[in-house]
């Protein structure tokens, strides 16, 4: 058992199955459910997900040693700010949101003396949402970025890497700013392609086709990521926005890059560009 009390604010795919993989390691002795869709809470509640609910954040946070926050990045912060007076002395309040400057320094000024904040970002998901989407393996063998900021201590980063590992996940400790350029490239970049390629495509008027009833396996696969939560990618674009257009700025870069060689008809430039890219690929797979 690592900690008593846990609240999970926002049960959804992300607070879901954390309190899923905790219940299931043993490490958590009772869990607390807070979410604004009641209907997705009373679902919480019926799956086993958590033990109990409460009416609101405030009233969920009592007695809790750990308050883990997955609620859309834009609304961490608020969150934060509704709890502050409520967290008991001692309590760590740590979240799993795609985007970690913004909210570690946002957070970082409304914890109350005497509690701590560490961010959190699980590097698993899926194109789903909601309890009902939730399950304990979500994150094995998964990566966790765990960040520091002014309030976390030595003990509160222990204690929130502790539970990710309990959870099955490889965890490793950055910068914020750091965390942030990093998955603007690997993450919330080929999110925005995909958005695009899926609009672009879907607006293509080739004679009148329709184009996309001629989509098979591969235009599905790439695309996949496309089928996330419209709100929940707005507000991660927002919250990471210089990162975010650094890294579409480099992608339009490399796109133009190879539309130059299609343009000449430069046979040795593509089969460059494209070994290249396959190399890449076939090195992570
Ligand atoms: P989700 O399945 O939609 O669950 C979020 C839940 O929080 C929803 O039930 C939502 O209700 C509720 N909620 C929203 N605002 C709230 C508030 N102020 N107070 C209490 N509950 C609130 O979302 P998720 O996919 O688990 O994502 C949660 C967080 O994890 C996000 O910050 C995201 O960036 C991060 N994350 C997601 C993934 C992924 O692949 N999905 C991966 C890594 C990290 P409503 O639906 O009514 O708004």
């Amino acid at each position: 058992m690592l900690i008593n009390r846990l609240t999970v604010i926002g049960v959804g795919l992300i607070g879901g199955s954390f309190a899923l993989a905790l219940r299931r390691a043993g490490v958590v002795g009772r869990i607390t459910g807070v979410d604004t869709d009641r209907n997705n809470l009373a679902r919480a509640l019926s799956l086993g997900i958590v033990d109990e609910i409460a009416e609101d954040a405030v009233a969920g946070v009592s007695g809790a040693d750990v308050v883990f926050i997955s609620v859309p990045v834009c609304a961490i912060a608020a969150v934060v700010k509704s709890i502050s007076a409520a967290l008991p002395v001692g309590c760590i309040v740590t979240d799993g949101g795609s985007v970690k400057t913004a909210v570690v320094s946002q957070c970082d000024a409304l914890v109350p003396p005497g509690c701590s904040f560490v961010g959190g970002h699980p590097i698993a998901g899926t194109e789903h949402s909601g309890a009902a989407a939730a399950f304990p393996e979500l994150f094995m063998r998964k990566r966790c970025v765990i960040t520091s900021g002014m309030t976390s201590t030595p003990a509160a980063l222990e204690t929130v890497s502790r539970l990710w590992s309990a959870a099955g996940a490889d965890v490793c400790c950055m910068e914020p700013g750091h965390h942030d350029r990093i998955f603007a490239e690997i993450s919330h970049l080929p999110h925005a392609i995909a958005y695009t390629l899926v609009h672009a495509v879907g607006m293509a008027d080739v004679e009148g086709e329709n184009v996309l009833s001629y989509s098979a396996g591969g235009f599905r696969d790439f695309t996949r990521i496309a089928s996330s939560d419209p709100v929940m990618w707005r507000d991660i674009a927002l919250m990471n926005r210089e990162a975010l257009l650094a890294s579409i700025d480099g992608f339009s870069d490399s796109l133009a890059d190879l539309r130059r060689r299609i343009d000449s008809s430069d046979q040795a430039g593509l089969t460059e560009f494209f070994t290249t890219a396959k190399q890449f690929r076939d090195g992570i797979v």
